[in-house]
C-alpha cells in the first residue's frame, strides 16, 4: 500500500508534500516522511506516527527548498522501524539521493542477497534499499543511466520517486499496478502522486497518469521531460477499486466511487431473484457505503446508518492481544439499536479477508436485536496472498482459502452471503483493460 509524493519547483514544496501526504493518510499510518532538495543539500525528516503528528511548523521549516518528495508507510516489506519509514536518503559518487517508493518488489531477496554477497551492508528491512545500491554501485556518469540500470534489475510492483539534489525522477512499472497521477500545481510547478485526492487539497490541475514503464524527469527542461522505458502491459490492481483508494480519487481515469457505486449494484442484480425480503441496505462505514448506495439504488431497498463509526480510534488500539482485538471492533463501530430492531438486514462490505470483521459485525448487530442478518461482500472471495503492494495474509490466514462460501457463512454467523463475482468485479471497474487480479484469481503475472 503506501502513499507517495513528490512536488517539484514550488517554494512550499515540504509543506505542499505534507498536505498532499495528509490527504493520502488512509494509504498508511504507520510512518511518514519528506526529503526536500535546497541549494545542494537534501534534507530529511521521517518519524513513525500520522502526517500531522510528525510535520508541525519546526519539521516544515526545516525541509527548505523548492523540491521535496514524500511518502506514507503502511508495512508490507519490512519490519515496524522507523528506520524502516521513507523516504531513504544515501549519499555516493555523484552526491546526494533520496528515495520513495510504493509497491513491492518481488526479487528483492535475490537482488539483496546478491548485493550483501558483494559487500553491501544494510540499514533497513526494505526493498527499496535494494535501488540505492543498486545506483550507487554502478559506474555510469549520469544519475539518470544509473536508475535505468538499476531498474534493469527491478522487478514487481512499483512506483519510484527519485529525488536527486537538482532534479526528481518518476517511474510507474511497466504494469501500472500501483497508480500515480501527474498534476499542476496552481501555485506554481508540479505534483505527483499516488491518488489524485491530494491534487484537490493542494490545488492542483490533474494533467494525466504516469504511464506503465513511462519515467518522468522533473527539472531537465521547464516541462516534465517522458522516456518510455519498457514496453507497457497495463494491468492496474482492481484491489484498488474495492478498497485501497479514497472514493473521490480518480485512478487511470476511473472514479473510484462509481466503481463501487456499480459493484453495488451487479450485488442487488443477482439477488433479484431473492425470496427474502430485506428491510434495509447497511454498509459496514466507512468502506461499503458506496456500494450499498449502489445497491440501495439498483434494489430500491432502503439505505439506512445501521451501523455507527467512532472516527476517533486510532491507532492506539493497535492490537496486541486478542481481547484488544475484540475490544477495538465493539469501539470503532456500535450498531443503531432503534433503527435495526426485529429488522432483517441486508449488510455489505467491500471485503472480507481473515472473517475477523464480519463475524463481529453480525453477531453486533443479532445482539442489537436485527431479526436476520444478511451479508453481501462486494469484492469476490480473496484467495491468494497478494505480492505486489497490498498488506493481505498469509494463505492459512485467509478465510476463503481455507473454507467455502457455505463455511464461512456459517463461521459468520450470517443468515447468508454472497460475493461479487470476478466478472461483476471488472463490469463495475470496466471491461476495456485488464486489471491485477490476483489475490482473487491467483494470476501471479509478474514474473521473476
Ligand atoms: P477481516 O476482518 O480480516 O475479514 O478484514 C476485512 C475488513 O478489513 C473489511 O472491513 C475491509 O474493509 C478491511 N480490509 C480489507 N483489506 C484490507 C487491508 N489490506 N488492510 C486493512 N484492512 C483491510
Amino acid at each position: 500500500m503506501c502513499a507517495i509524493v513528490g512536488i517539484y519547483g514550488n517554494d512550499n514544496a515540504a509543506r505542499l508534500a505534507s498536505i498532499a501526504l495528509f490527504a493520502m493518510q488512509h494509504r498508511g499510518q504507520e510512518a511518514t516522511g519528506i526529503s526536500s532538495s535546497c541549494d545542494g543539500k537534501i534534507y530529511t525528516k521521517k518519524d513513525r506516527g500520522l502526517v500531522s503528528e510528525v510535520f508541525n511548523e519546526e519539521a516544515l521549516s526545516y525541509l527548505k527548498g523548492d523540491m521535496a518528495i514524500g511518502h506514507n508507510r503502511y508495512a508490507t516489506a519490512g519490519r515496524d522501524s522507523v528506520l524502516d519509514a521513507q523516504p531513504i536518503y544515501a549519499k555516493y559518487k555523484l552526491g546526494e539521493i533520496s528515495i520513495v517508493h510504493n509497491g513491492n518488489l518481488i526479487n528483492k531477496d535475490e537482488v539483496r542477497q546478491d548485493l550483501i554477497d558483494k559487500g553491501a551492508i544494510f540499514q533497513t528491512g526494505m526493498d527499496t534499499e535494494n535501488l540505492i545500491h543498486l545506483i550507487a554501485k554502478n559506474t555510469k556518469d549520469h544519475l539518470k543511466d544509473r536508475i535505468v540500470e538499476a531498474l534493469n534489475r527491478t522487478i514487481g510492483a512499483y512506483c519510484f520517486i527519485v529525488q536527486s539534489r537538482s532534479k526528481q525522477f518518476v517511474i510507474r512499472d511497466r504494469y501500472g499496478i500501483r497508480p500515480l497521477s501527474l498534476g499542476k500545481l496552481k501555485s506554481g510547478g508540479y505534483i505527483v502522486a499516488s491518488e489524485t485526492c491530494a491534487f484537490d487539497l493542494v490545488g492542483a490541475e490533474f494533467i494525466r497518469d504516469v504511464r506503465p514503464g513511462e519515467m518522468l524527469i522533473l527539472g531537465e527542461s521547464d516541462e516534465p521531460e517522458s522516456i518510455q522505458l519498457f514496453e507497457p502491459e497495463f494491468r492496474p490492481c482492481a484491489f484498488e477499486y474495492v478498497y485501497f483508494a479514497r472514493p473521490d480519487s480518480v485512478i487511470d481515469g476511473k472514479n473510484v466511487y462509481t466503481t463501487r457505486e456499480n459493484m453495488g449494484k451487479a450485488l442487488a442484480k443477482n439477488d433479484v431473484n431473492s425470496k427474502i425480503k430485506f428491510d434495509m441496505v447497511v454498509p459496514v462505514p466507512d468502506s461499503g457505503v458506496p456500494a450499498a448506495l449502489g445497491y440501495s439504488a439498483q434494489s430500491g431497498v432502503p439505505f439506512k446508518y445501521g451501523i455507527i463509526r467512532n472516527h476517533y480510534i486510532g491507532r492506539t488500539f493497535i492490537e496486541p492481544t486478542q481481547e484488544m482485538r475484540n475490544l477495538k471492533v465493539k469501539m470503532k463501530l456500535s450498531p443503531m439499536g432503534s433503527i435495526i430492531q426485529g429488522k432483517t438486514l441486508l449488510v455489505i462490505d467491500d471485503s472480507i479477508v481473515r472473517g475477523t470483521t464480519s463475524k463481529r459485525i453480525v453477531r453486533m448487530l443479532k445482539e442489537a436485536g436485527a431479526k436476520e442478518v444478511h451479508f453481501r461482500v462486494a469484492s469476490p472471495e480473496i484467495k491468494f496472498p497478494c505480492f505486489y503492494g497490498i498488506d493481505t495474509p498469509t494463505k492459512e490466514e485467509l478465510i476463503s482459502t481455507q473454507m467455502t462460501k457455505d463455511e464461512v457463512c456459517k463461521y459468520i454467523e450470517a443468515d447468508s452471503l454472497e460475493y461479487l463475482s470476478i466478472d461483476d468485479l471488472v463490469g463495475a471497474i470496466g471491461e476495456d483493460r485488464h486489471y491485477a487480479l490476483e489475490s482473487f484469481d491467483g494470476d501471479y503475472f509478474v514474473k521473476a
